[in-house]
């Protein structure tokens, strides 16, 4: 028998989607490769979630998991290789199966960055961020870089002058860029060729030309090539803009009818776990309304 509706990720996106469909009747299986892979699950400890004041990532993914057991949706420890999403039933494919299923959510996330510095991983959520508005007001009063040459990596960089001092922005850039926020300096020419720490960051290395200086800093917020979100396991079978996201409609329906896509994979103004969560409610409902003949690009719909 086929799932009502299978769904691609169980971070905060496709957890909160499980929890509508499951308790909106639908049969509802999740496959996810593992919590520790998604964003939420790397957070350390997330102080901003509504209702939730100091839980850590992971801990918050678990809660949310077994409030979607709790309406009878399964999770499985599996990694999305393949789908066929052209057919009235979708096949999802993993390493072990193929599953079928009437509706599919997507909720992927965003943290497929290959290329990773020496001792990012393994700080990740110990002082290596990728997210100003979600850790900066840890480093208050401490030394922190930012590293990166674009846009974003300096709008990152005036949220954190708010909270860090010293504040530096390792740039590859020969100059300092015209619009350094108050009280950062910039390193140019550099790049950092390590990340120090062993429970948590306690500096990096920067390489300029050819030599190397190591900079003591509690946090590195690291903007280097951007988070890619994750679609290589779809080889192509849905639209995406031209930073790799996927797109939706106003019912967060992609090009196919009847598969959704919800959270970071979409590239959301606001990466933060409760925009994830919010999309992922709004793409169950939208699920559901299909799997009921609704035509889900009706537009607006009561609410609930
Ligand atoms: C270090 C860090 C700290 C953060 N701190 C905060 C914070 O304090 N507050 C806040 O609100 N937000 C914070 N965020 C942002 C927040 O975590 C994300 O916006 C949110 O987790 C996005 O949710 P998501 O469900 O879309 O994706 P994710 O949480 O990334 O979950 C995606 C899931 O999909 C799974 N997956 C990926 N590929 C496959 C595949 N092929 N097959 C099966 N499963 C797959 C992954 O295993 C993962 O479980 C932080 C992010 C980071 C990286």
């Amino acid at each position: 028998m086929p799932e009502d509706v299978v769904i691609i990720g169980g971070g905060p996106a496709g957890s909160t989607a499980a929890i509508y469909a499951a308790r909106g009747g639908l049969k509802t299986l999740v496959l996810d490769k593992g919590t520790a892979a998604g964003a939420l699950g790397m957070a350390g400890r997330v102080d901003n979630y509504p209702g939730s004041p100091q839980v850590a990532g992971e801990e918050l993914i678990r809660i949310m998991r077994e409030q979607a057991q709790s309406f009878g949706a399964r999770f499985r420890q599996e990694r999305v290789t393949g789908v066929s999403l052209e057919g009235k039933l979708k096949l999802i494919y993993t390493a072990s199966d193929a599953v079928e299923a009437r509706a599919v959510i997507i909720a992927t996330g965003s943290m497929g960055r290959a290329n990773a510095l020496p001792g990012e991983e393994a700080l990740i959520g110990k002082g290596v961020s990728y997210c100003a508005t979600c850790d900066g007001a840890f480093f208050r009063g401490k030394a922190v870089a930012v590293v990166g040459d674009s846009a974003e990596a300096l709008e990152e960089a005036r949220l954190l002058a708010r909270f860090a001092a010293p504040l530096y922005l390792v740039t590859r850039k020969k100059e300092p860029p015209a619009a350094l926020p108050e009280g950062a300096s910039a390193i140019t020419k550099a790049t950092v060729s390590r990340i120090l720490g062993e429970k948590t960051v306690t500096g990096i290395v920067v390489r300029q030309g050819s030599l190397e200086k190591n900079l003591a800093v509690q946090g590195v917020f690291i903007y280097l090539y951007g988070n890619r979100p994750v679609t290589g396991f779809l080889g192509g079978a849905l639209p995406t803009d031209r930073y790799g996201c996927l797109m939706v409609d106003e019912n967060m329906q992609t090009a196919i009818p009847g598969v959704f896509a919800a959270g970071d994979v979409l590239c959301p103004q606001v990466k933060q776990a409760v925009v994830a969560a919010a999309e992922g409610c709004r793409a169950a409902m939208q699920a559901i309304r299909f799997l009921s003949g609704e035509n889900a690009s009706l537009g607006p719909q009561p609410d609930e």
